[in-house]
Parts: C-alpha cells; structure tokens; sequence
C-alpha cells in the first residue's frame, strides 16, 4: 500500500509569503505518483501569481471552503527540502514569530525560487542540441530565436509543458538562467584544462627537441617531461594553474609550448564549488593542556549537554574543534562549523580546509545564488563527499543529514543574530534547538562567553570547559590606559593620539612590530560628553546614556523615552567643553601617516572591504608585513591570527561603554578583549593601549585584569535589578508607515491594550528609535518585557491578537507591525 491517500487528495504548502499558514491545494490523480513532501510545486495564488511553494503535507482532510486550487505542476525528481529541516522551519517560524513562508524564504538559496515573472535567458552560446529532449529542444529554440523571455510567457506557449521542472533541469545543467542569475552575471565557470597531443611519448619527445632546440626555458620543461612515465604522458590532464606550478612553468613559456603544438588546451566548464588543490597538513597534535579540554568537552557531550568552551585567546580552540571533527568524522557522520559571516573570508577556513581539504563545503553570502544551490543539491544527496560545513548563519538552513556535531564559533557574536528581515532568529539559538533535533552535539566556543551562555553554564544548562593558557606559552598582552582626559588637559593630544600610544607606537616600529589601532564602528554615533572629564549624560531611570536628537535639539533615553534638554555645562565637573564625540578610521588613518612618515598604513573597514577579495587581501598584506599599521573597525577582532603584531592601542575605548544599550558592557569588554587579544599571539608578550577618559571603570579595569568572571557578576546583578536577559525574555515590537500619525496611533493603542493584558511593568515605550525615519518611512518600538517563567507561548498569543486586530481594522491595514523575539 502506498501511503499517499487514494481518494480526494490534497496538500499543505508553504508559499513565499507573510501569512501565517501553510496553504491547502487539491491535488490530481495523475501528480499523485509524484508528490512527495519537501518537493517544490508551483501553484495559483489569487488570480494571476503563480509561486514555487514547498510541500508541507499530504493529506485527505477536504478544507470546507470551495474553490479550492489544484496543483499546477511539481517540479523536483526528488524532495529538496528533508522532514528534519520542515520541522526545524517550524520550530523558527514558532519561535521567532514569523510565517513559514518567512522562513522558507530565508532558507532556499535563491535559485530554487522560480517565480512567474523570473525572465530566463541562455547562458551557453554552444549548446549541445542532440543532448536536449524535444521539450528542452522547443524551449531552448524558442529562447534562441525569440530571445529572453518571461516563465509565464513561456508557460503560455506551452501550456502543457512541465514548464518549472524543464526549467529546473536546464538550470542544473548550467544552460539557462533565470533573472537573478543575470543580475548577478553569473556565468558558467570554465577552467584550461592542460594535456600533450595524441602523438607517442617518443615522438613528442623527438618533436619537443627539434622545437625547442635554442629556448632554455622550455628545455628544462621537456626534460621535466622525459621524467615522467609512459603512462603518465598518456593520461596527462590537468588544470592548467596546477600545471603551471608543477613543472614551474612561467605563464608566456606555456603560451609559446602552446603555439608549437606541444600542449593542448581545453575549456572546461566546472562545478563553481572550489576543490582544495594545496596539500594537506594533517592534525596537529594537541598540547596536554588541549587533550584534557577535549577530553572534558567530550564528557560534556556524554551528559548530552551543550558545551560552553571558554578559552582564552590564542589558546587553540581551532585545534580542539579540529580534533573533534575528526571523531565525529571517524564515526562518519557530518559536522557543522558555524562562524560570523566575516571570519569566513580568512585565515580559519583555511586551517580547516588544511586538514580536511575537499571534504569541507563552504557556504556564505559572498557567493553567488548559484554556487549556493550546488552545495545545497550536493548536501541533498544521500553519499556526499562534503562532511565538514562551515558557515554563517544561513548554513544552518542546508539539508544536514546525519550531523555529529554543531561548532558555534565565537558564539558571543551579534552577528549570529538576524534582525531584518524575518525571520529574525539567533543562529547560536537554533544551533541549540537544532541539535538537540538531530541528536547531535553541539559547542559553543569563545574567549569571551556571552552572559546568557555563561549563565545557562552556571545553572547547568550547558557544560562549562575552561582552558586558560596560550598555546605558545606567552602571556595574554599587558594592558594599559592613557587616560584622555589628562591628556586634554595638559594639551599633549596630537590629533587623536595620547603621547603615550605614539610612544608606545615608535618603540613597536623600532622593535619591527605591526601595530592594530582599533576604532569602533560606532565612531559617529551622536553621543554628548564632557572633552574635560569624559562625562556622559545618562538616563536616571534606565542607565542607559543618552542619544541626542538633532530634530528636537534634545537628549533622550531610548528604554524610557525620558527628554533632557542639551546641557550647556558639564554636570559632573563644571566645564562649558561640551560635544560631540567621534571620529571615524579615515581621519585616523589620515593623522597615522602624518604622525608616521613613511610607515606603510592599511585601513579596514566597511568601506574599504567591499567586493569579493577586498577583506582576504587586507588580512594578506597584513600577514605579509605589506602593512605595519593596521586602522580597523569591529572587523580586526574577528578570529584573526597574526604573529608579528606587538602593540594593539584602542583609540577610545569609551564609545563603547556609552552606548545605549543593556548590552553596551558586555559588548564593550568582549570587544576590548577580543581586540586585545590579536597582540603578542607568537613569542613575546604583546601590548594593548587603552586611550579613555574614564580609567577606572568597571569594564576597562576588568579588560586590563582579565576578569572574565568579575564582569560576569557586574552585569548579572544589573540584570536581575533592571528585568533584563537572561532573567527576562524581551520582545521587540515594531511599527513602521511612512505616515506618521498612523505609527504614533497604533503604537500608542497597541501600547495601552498590552499594558492592560500583560501588566503595566512588562511594556516599555512606544519610542522611536536613533534613526526614526528611513526611506521615509517611520518606525517606532515598543518592548516587551516578561519572566522566563511566562510560557513565551501565552505572551505570543496576546501579541497575535492585537496584531490582527490592528491590521483587520480600516486605517491600520497598511501598517507593518514585525516581532523581533530576543531582539540583540
Ligand atoms: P584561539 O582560536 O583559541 O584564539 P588559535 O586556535 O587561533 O587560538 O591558536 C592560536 C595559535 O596557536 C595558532 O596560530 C595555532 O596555529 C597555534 N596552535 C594552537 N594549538 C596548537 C597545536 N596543538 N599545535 C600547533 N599549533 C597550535
Ligand atoms: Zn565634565
Ligand atoms: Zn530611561
């Protein structure tokens, strides 16, 4: 027996849209063989769209309403999308608030998602026409002759056509396009593939003598050649730029070898998947310190309990990941590497790729929509060769079957989090959720835990593994302030710089060190402070500091929404010295080059690393020592590796600790230390200058000591006292219309209606946030606080209520209202 039903068959799909619901569609007898859940359909939707939905379900419950839609055609051989991964969709779509549709979409790379109005072109010039079946033969003439054409126009000349599936099945064969794909230029990738002419090697060899009798270059090739076997002669094809570098082969020697007929050269279109061509380096061995860890982070799992690692920088927590790929591997079952989107461009991919070269498939947002769905499809398939993932967030969405373990990497990143659009799900979270789906085990790594994963490992939640050494041996760096405020004062700033850092900095360019200076990204962010003193405004009800407001001229809290007018005097110290702090990392890299003539200064930052390679060649000529004086953002800290860096200086070390934000000290010391700890990562001890105005503040005390756990008690105090996380979950609800009134209405009503069901003191705001207004498009927030004892369930549904409510009534159904559960 079969187990779809026989009789009056229907399905569930998933639709591309913000509807919380799958949607029910009939199906025909002669689809029945067919479907399956996870395969792509396309169906009606309204009276003109047709969309590429997934099936969710099969089922034989009639819907009581008529009319109900058949499905127009399926489109996949077999299921793209597994059980595991339709379960893991709902859990998020559950969680986070968001249709499935929403997740859906996030999920599939784009070159699934045909949609009617998806324009296909040809992207082969020379198609093979007697490998085509008839259908693919009309459809590809008729692109031939008529040129580009629209899915729903083609679907129109032939209507009876498994168009989505014809079209597919081309699309796998890397001979039409669909829009996006143009839009991104995507071409089929071809590679010069290198081979002798079919001649005896004898003969060659003769041949090559009487060719090349003057050329001493090509000489030495041949007899490089002569070196090889019989066979090897014969069988010889190779990529070209693997060729080049066995026989040391210079690029116009080649051509001219080329042009008497001694090589032959092929164009091969490839699978856009880069193979890893180096050698391999095999594991290396673990210090003793390292083995225990393992050993401990192994137990962890025996518990069958997330593993919180809490190592040091430099303490080698790739090396311990790299250990246990291989057990799980050994197991052959499959590994999932996750990884702030940036790190991914690095130095970390390629230690991993060192050790498990072609077995690891890299997946991030750089790639094009077509190299992500050949991993997809490859991950799909039942004996891939790929076993070591490594991805951002999004990896999290690809067809894992059989996963040993999840690494989350730097798991206290905010990165991980999504928060636009839906779904705006935490990537270390659902690594959590996921693992414990797929029975797996999963770490989480970092040398700076965040408070909720250090909390969850204090209340046993997560086994805790501490590894508190270098692997060199060397001391973590030496941290010291230059306090600004006395350097304002007695007048030794030069431009940015405190005499102690320029100090600092020449006896580390004396000493042949690299220099990291480190600026926040934040470095504009309109914040007011005292040049005497470095006092801040704060919010005495949520101390939290004030942003200002050019609109209105005035200070705001964004947690409360209390107003203060812009002080003209310092309240702490009296000075009239009031303004406006920030500067970003051009001006800075401007005043190092003024400041060191001659010194060879590089900048990263958003700006400068746009484009593919943009990043990976600054981390290169850094390694290289083509840069001595690094001037980065945020960027720098993630998981860098560079041995000759001696001096780390952060130019102001305060904007961090003044953002407005219930995070802003965590953050702050996780960043200062992550910073601090690309100094002195090889033999000697390395240095770390903290310019600031406020020197004995928690955070920067605990940066310089190190104190992990000093922080941790600071900010889980002030947690508890203010109902934050991880005590309280938080929902972010916000409103957005490009009318105004429309925005302060609903707000204000949903406001009132939530404060009534849920409590007075579980509501913050509505307030609008630093940039209210962005594509002329208003916004306002409004917060929800609540227990974690509350089912975040029962809270969901009062939300759910009102936001219907909301958009059901006139006026309000052009309104967008979004959840954003445990917003970052
Ligand atoms: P972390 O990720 O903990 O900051 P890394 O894994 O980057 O530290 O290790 C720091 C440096 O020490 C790296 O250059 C790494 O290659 C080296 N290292 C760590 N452990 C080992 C080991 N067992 N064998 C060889 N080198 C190691
Ligand atoms: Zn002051
Ligand atoms: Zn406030």
């Amino acid at each position: 027996m079969s187990a779809i039903p026989q009789n009056d068959s229907f399905v569930e799909v998933i639709l591309p849209l913000t509807l919380h619901s799958t949607f029910t569609y009939r199906l025909s007898a002669n689809l029945l063989s067919e479907i399956k859940v996870g395969k792509r359909v396309i169906v009606q939707f309204g009276s003109t769209r047709y969309y590429t939905g997934v099936v969710f379900e099969i089922h034989d419950r009639e819907p009581s309403y008529q009319q109900i839609k058949a499905v127009e055609e399926v489109v996949d051989d077999e299921p793209i999308v597994t059980h595991d991964q339709l379960s893991l969709w709902t859990w998020i779509a559950n969680y986070y608030q968001c249709s499935i549709g929403e997740v859906m979409n996030a999920a599939l790379p784009n070159a699934f998602k045909l949609v009617s109005d998806s324009v296909l072109s040809l992207c082969q010039k020379e198609i093979d026409m007697e490998a085509l079946t008839d259908n693919e033969y009309l459809l590809i003439e008729t692109l031939q002759v008529a040129g580009n054409q629209q899915l729903k126009q083609m679907k129109k000349m032939f209507p009876d056509f498994k168009l989505h599936q014809l079209v597919a099945n081309l699309i796998d064969k890397g001979i039409v396009a669909i829009e996006e794909e143009l839009r991104e230029k995507v071409k089929p990738k071809l590679v010069k593939f290198v081979f002798f002419p079919s001649i005896t090697f004898s003969e060659w060899c003769l041949d090559a003598a009487e060719k090349t009798r003057s050329a001493k270059k090509q000489g030495e090739f041949i007899q490089k050649v002569k070196n090889l076997s019989e066979t090897a002669f014969e069988a010889f094809y190779t990529e070209k730029s693997v060729f080049l570098k066995q026989f040391d082969l210079s690029p116009s020697v080649y051509g001219q070898l080329v042009e008497k007929g001694l090589l032959r050269e092929k164009e091969e279109e490839v699978g856009r998947i880069e193979t890893y061509k180096d050698s391999l380096s095999g594991l290396p061995n673990l210090s003793s310190k390292q083995e225990t860890v393992k050993n401990q982070v192994s137990e962890g799992f025996s518990l069958k309990k997330p593993v919180l690692l809490h190592g040091i920088t430099g303490s080698g927590k790739t090396e311990i990941y790299l250990h246990l790929i291989q057990e799980v591997l050994d197991q052959d079952q499959k590994v999932l590497y996750l990884l702030p989107e940036i790190a991914l461009t690095t130095q970390l991919v390629e230690r991993i790729m060192a050790v498990y070269g072609d077995q690891v498939a890299v997946y991030h947002s750089r790639f094009n929509i077509q190299e992500r769905a050949e991993i997809w499809k490859a991950l799909a398939k039942e004996d891939s060769k790929f076993k070591v993932i490594v991805g951002a967030r999004s990896a999290l969405f690809l067809p894992l079957k059989n996963l040993g373990l999840i690494i989350v990497d730097e798991e206290h990143e905010g990165s991980f989090k999504q928060s636009d659009p839906a779904p705006r799900y935490h990537a270390r979270d659902v690594a959590v959720y996921l693992a414990h789906q797929m029975k797996s085990n999963i770490i989480l790594g970092t040398a700076t835990p965040s408070v909720e994963s250090y909390f969850n490992a204090k209340e046993g939640r997560y086994h805790l593994v501490e590894l508190n050494s270098r692997y060199s041996g060397v001391a973590l760096p030496e941290v010291q302030c230059a306090d600004l405020s006395e350097n304002y004062r007695k007048r030794k700033m030069q431009g940015v710089f405190t005499e102690f850092l320029i100090a600092e900095m020449k006896s580390a360019l004396e000493d042949g060190q690299q220099i990291i200076l480190f600026q926040n990204r934040r470095g504009f962010a309109p914040v007011l402070s005292c040049q005497a003193c470095g006092e801040v405004e704060k919010c005495s009800r949520c101390d939290v500091t004030y942003t200002y407001h050019k609109g209105i001229n005035a200070l705001k809290c964004h947690y409360c929404g209390q107003q203060q007018a812009v002080e003209l005097v310092c309240s702490n110290c009296g000075s009239a010295d009031i303004g406006f702090k920030g500067f970003g990392t051009e001006k800075i890299e401007e005043q190092v080059r003024q400041l060191f003539p001659g010194v060879k200064v590089g900048r990263m930052d958003l700006e400068t690393t746009r484009g593919k390679h943009a990043y990976q060649n600054i981390i290169h000529d850094f390694s290289s020592g083509k840069i001595e004086i690094l001037v980065g953002t945020q960027m720098l800290t993630k998981g860098l590796d560079f041995d000759r860096v001696g001096l780390v200086g952060v130019l102001n070390a305060d904007q961090l600790l003044n953002h407005p934000d219930f995070r802003a000290f965590e953050r702050a010391y996780q960043l200062l230390t992550q910073v601090s700890g690309r100094a002195g990562r090889r033999e000697k001890r390395g240095k770390v200058i903290l310019q600031t105005f406020t020197p004995f503040h928690d955070v920067i005390r605990q940066v310089m000591h190190q104190d992990y756990k000093g922080m941790y008690q600071n900010e889980i105090l002030h947690r508890k006292n203010f109902s934050y996380p991880p005590f309280y979950r938080l929902i972010n609800i916000t409103f957005k219309h490009t009318k105004k009134t429309l925005v302060d209405e609903a707000s204000q009503g949903f406001a009132t209606a939530l404060r009534a069901e849920l409590g007075e003191d579980r509501v913050l705001g509505p307030e609008y946030p630093t940039i209210a207004m962005i594509n002329k498009v208003y916004q306002k927030d409004l917060l929800i606080k609540f227990e974690r004892k509350i089912s975040p369930g029962s809270i969901k549904k009062v939300l759910n209520k009102w936001k219907s409510k909301y958009l059901n009534e006139t006026g309000f159904k052009t309104l967008k209202i979004n959840f954003d559960v445990d917003p970052s």
